[in-house]
C-alpha cells in the first residue's frame, strides 16, 4: 500500500548529505565528475563488488583514458582489460557507444540523449546525467532499493512491477533536485555501508528516526522479494596439454552469447583422442546461478583437431582469457588438489 510521505524531507535531504560527506569512502571514481570516468565506473559496478571494481577502474582508464581511446581499441585487447570482471556485452557495448559518442561530436549532457547510446539503461542514464552534470534524475540500483522500502515499510514485493513504480516515486520525492548527483550516491553509500541487506546498522544510520521498518522492528524482514531458485551444479573437466613450452587454447566464435571472442581451454569432450596424465587442480566457479566444479588435469595429444592453437605463456596473458582458463591456468603455479 502507498504511504504518503508526510515527513520532513528537506530534513531528510540534509541529514543524508551531512552524514556522507563525512563518512563517505574514498573510491576512485569519486575524486572527479568527468562524464567518460563516471560512466565507466558505473558500467564495471553494474553486478561486480566495489573492492573488485577497483582495479579493473584503474587499469583501464590507464589504458583507455578517454572516449577516443575506448573507440580505436583493438576488441581483443578491450577484452582482455575487461577479462575476468564478466558479462563483456558491456565491455563490447562501451566501445559501441564510445564510436557513436564521436559521432556525435561530443559526449551528449542530457538523460534522453544518454539513453540513446548501446548498454545506457535508466540506471546509467540517470547516474551519468545526475554525478556529472548535476540534473535531477533519482538513480536507482539495489541499495536504493533496499534502503526507501525499508524507509516507507514497503512490504510488497521489490521485484514487482509495482513496488518498483513505487519506489520510483518515493525517490523521485527525495531526491535533493539542487546536488542530484551527490545525493543520489549518498544514497547508495548508505545502502551499501549501513543499511545492509542482512544487518542493516541502524544505530549509525542519519534517517532512523523516520524509519518505517525501525519503529516497527521489521528492518530484517524487508525489502521483500520472491523465493530464489538455489544454484544448479555443474561439473566441467578442463585439460592443460602443453608442447614444447607451448599450451592448447582455443577461441570462442564472435557470434556466442556467452564469452564471445574469448580464449578457452580445451574439454575432454572436444578431444576425444586426449590422454590424461593426472590432475593438477580443482576449483568452483560461479556464474549468476550456476556453480561451476572445475577439475583440470594435465593430458597429452598426439593430433590436434581444427580449430585449436599452441600459443605461449606470455601470448595467452595478452588476449582475452576466460576466468575458468585463468584459473586453471594458475593451478600450475599452485596446485589446488
Ligand atoms: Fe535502513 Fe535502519 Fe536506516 Fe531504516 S533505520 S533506513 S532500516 S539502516
Amino acid at each position: 500500500m502507498k504511504r504518503p510521505m508526510k515527513i520532513d524531507l528537506k530534513w531528510i535531504r540534509n541529514r543524508i548529505l551531512v552524514w556522507y560527506r563525512k563518512n563517505k569512502r574514498d573510491l576512485p571514481w569519486r575524486r572527479n565528475r568527468d562524464p567518460y570516468q563516471v560512466w565507466i565506473s558505473e558500467i564495471m559496478l553494474q553486478q561486480t563488488r566495489v573492492a573488485a571494481v577497483i582495479p579493473y577502474y584503474e587499469r583501464f582508464l590507464e589504458r583507455f583514458p578517454d572516449v577516443d581511446a575506448l573507440a580505436r581499441a583493438p576488441e581483443q585487447t578491450l577484452l582482455a582489460a575487461w577479462a575476468g570482471l564478466g558479462y563483456y556485452s558491456r565491455a563490447r557495448n562501451l566501445q559501441k557507444a564510445a564510436r557513436k559518442i564521436q559521432e556525435l561530436g561530443g559526449f551528449p549532457r542530457d538523460y534522453s540523449a544518454l539513453l540513446g547510446l548501446p548498454g545506457i539503461g535508466d540506471y546509467t542514464a540517470a547516474a551519468i546525467a545526475s554525478i556529472a552534470f548535476d540534473l535531477p534524475h533519482a538513480v536507482i540500483d539495489g541499495n536504493v532499493r533496499r534502503v526507501l522500502s525499508r524507509f516507507t515499510g514497503e512490504r510488497g514485493n521489490v521485484d514487482s512491477l509495482a513496488v518498483r513504480n513505487r519506489i520510483r516515486e518515493v525517490a523521485g520525492q527525495i531526491l535533493h533536485r539542487k546536488r542530484a548527483g551527490e545525493f543520489n550516491q549518498a544514497l547508495m553509500e548508505l545502502g551499501a555501508t549501513v543499511c545492509l541487506p542482512k544487518q542493516p546498522q541502524c544505530q549509525l544510520c542519519p534517517v532512523a528516526r523516520d524509519c518505517v521498518a525501525r519503529q516497527l522492528g521489521i528492518q530484517n524482514e524487508l525489502p521483500a522479494k520472491s523465493v530464489r531458485t538455489s544454484p544448479e551444479r555443474v561439473d566441467k573437466e578442463l585439460l592443460v596439454i602443453e608442447r614444447a613450452g607451448k599450451i592448447l587454447i582455443w577461441q570462442r566464435p564472435g557470434e556466442q552469447r556467452r564469452l564471445a571472442g574469448f580464449w578457452e581451454l580445451p574439454e575432454p569432450g572436444q578431444l576425444p583422442g586426449a590422454k590424461l596424465s593426472g590432475p593438477v587442480g580443482q576449483f568452483l566457479h560461479t556464474i549468476v546461478n550456476t556453480n561451476f566444479n572445475c577439475q583440470v588435469f594435465r593430458a597429452t595429444l598426439t593430433i590436434v583437431p581444427q580449430g585449436f592453437r599452441w600459443l605461449k605463456k606470455d601470448q595467452i596473458d595478452d588476449l582475452p582469457l576466460s576466468t575458468t582458463a585463468k584459473k586453471a591456468l594458475a593451478c600450475l603455479v599452485t596446485p589446488r588438489l
